[in-house]
């Protein structure tokens, strides 16, 4: 399967004229075979993955690049961060003029930065339908404690080959039916903001990501069965979020509360640190978010919520989360300007016929469950090692971990 790319591209009628930066996407049986051909214009190809993906593509790869460099990370404790990247641009050769992503998530976090710093151009071999952040230009990474998304290159191509990727373990494969059914509630915040400040949206990628979703939502099956045709349905899926991110130039289209919860709990301020793929904490964020945007949806349906006016910026709250130090500042420097701030009560009250018709087109939780449950998917705090009664602090921190604008932080002007 080659992804249509000059679908995508180009002007739209959101005002925008999408620019993607990828050449060519590849979802098939074999395509790692295709490498040679690809990077026969450079000289000093080398290889990024872990043990467990060298076994699974990296192996391959290196034979298929004539032998090249590897790096090779041990996998316990590998995480996008300034440890590994350091450590890889220091074992990289001087003159490598291209990097190839063999791995899933993390490694290609690692290379699209370390590509980015280098200024050199990456292919991305995933070995696992986990995440939809192959294609992204920004790096999801943990620098020194806090995430933050910085800036990358997107790969110059994705060779996705079904053949590699279809036996992932089947909790990688899980995290990205979740990370995948995240963009449920991203898509809803991002219409939410948009009817209430005007933020800009493009309808074309809401409708695109929609049709992925409806799509991947009636193969989870056929990934419990192993079939290759359901699993690179799954990958074009996860790659088609990926895109619209670059069409959009934000990660805005993946990227709403329940992504919020996940960063929340990755930076280990409310919570012990998790051993839990992205997916999965996702998941978790996903089910808690749709819990209370149905609770937000009743209240207006019975028209027993009350919209407050903002009170500002919580400190003492924010200081009791997330301590004193570093991570502090960052918090405050991330919300400032406050996005509730240009918030108006009156718009907010106006809004809420055009809100409550956006929730009303979420997914029911049962929906969503009976999907997750072929592939054996975590959905509760505790199938991820939070205590069961961590939500209600979670979805108060959560929006601030980004200034993004979404309906779990207008709720901080809401009483229900
Ligand atoms: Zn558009
Ligand atoms: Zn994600």
């Amino acid at each position: 399967m080659l992804v249509d790319l000059n679908e995508l591209k180009g002007e739209c009628s959101c005002g925008k004229k999408h620019e993607i930066s990828v050449k060519g996407i590849f979802i098939e049986d074999g395509a790692i075979q295709k490498l040679p051909l690809l990077l026969s214009d450079f000289k000093r190809p080398a290889v990024i993955c872990d043990e467990n993906t060298y076994a699974a593509a990296g192996k391959t790869a290196c034979h298929l690049l004539g032998g090249c460099f590897s790096v090779v990370f041990p996998p316990e404790n590998l995480h996008a961060d300034e440890k590994a990247v350091e450590k890889a641009e220091k074992m990289l050769p001087e003159d490598t003029d291209v990097l190839v992503a063999a791995g899933s998530g993390t490694i290609h976090d690692i290379t699209r930065y370390l590509a980015a710093q280098k200024g050199i151009s990456f292919v991305s071999v995933p070995t696992a339908a986990s995440v939809d952040g192959f294609v992204s230009t920004v790096a999801a990474m943990t620098w020194h404690g806090f995430k933050k998304t910085l800036p990358a290159v997107a790969p110059e191509y994705v060779l996705a080959d079904s053949g590699i990727f279809s036996n992932a373990p089947m909790r990688l494969t899980a995290a990205g039916v979740c990370d995948l059914l995240g963009k449920y509630t991203a898509i809803a915040d991002w219409k939410i903001s948009a009817a209430v400040t005007g933020e800009y949206i493009c309808e074309k990628v809401c409708s695109m990501e929609e049709t992925a979703l409806s799509e991947v939502s009636k193969c989870a099956a056929g990934l419990a069965a192993g079939d290759k045709t359901a699993y690179e349905k799954l990958m074009y899926a996860l790659i088609l979020s990926g895109l619209a991110m670059q069409m959009v130039g934000n990660s805005r289209p993946a990227s709403g509360a329940e992504h919020h919860l996940s960063h929340l709990w990755e930076m280990a301020v409310i919570n012990p640190p998790l051993n839990a793929y992205h997916g999965e904490k996702v998941s978790v964020g996903l089910f808690a978010c749709l819990e209370f945007y149905g609770k937000i949806n009743h209240a207006i349906k019975d028209r027993a919520l009350l919209i407050k006016p903002y009170a500002g910026l919580d400190r003492e709250f924010i200081r009791k989360c997330f301590g004193e130090g570093s991570l502090y500042d960052d918090i405050i420097k991330e919300n400032t300007p406050d996005s509730l701030e240009k918030i108006s009560p009156d718009i907010l009250t106006e809004k809420l016929g055009e809100i409550e018709k956006i929730l009303d087109g979420l997914p029911k939780i049962s929906e969503l469950q009976n999907i997750i449950k072929d592939v054996n998917a975590v959905f509760l705090p505790e199938h991820i090692g939070l205590c069961e009664n961590i939500m209600e602090k979670s979805i108060k921190a959560a929006p601030y971990v980004r200034n993004r604008l979404t309906l779990m932080k207008l709720s901080k002007l809401m009483e229900f």
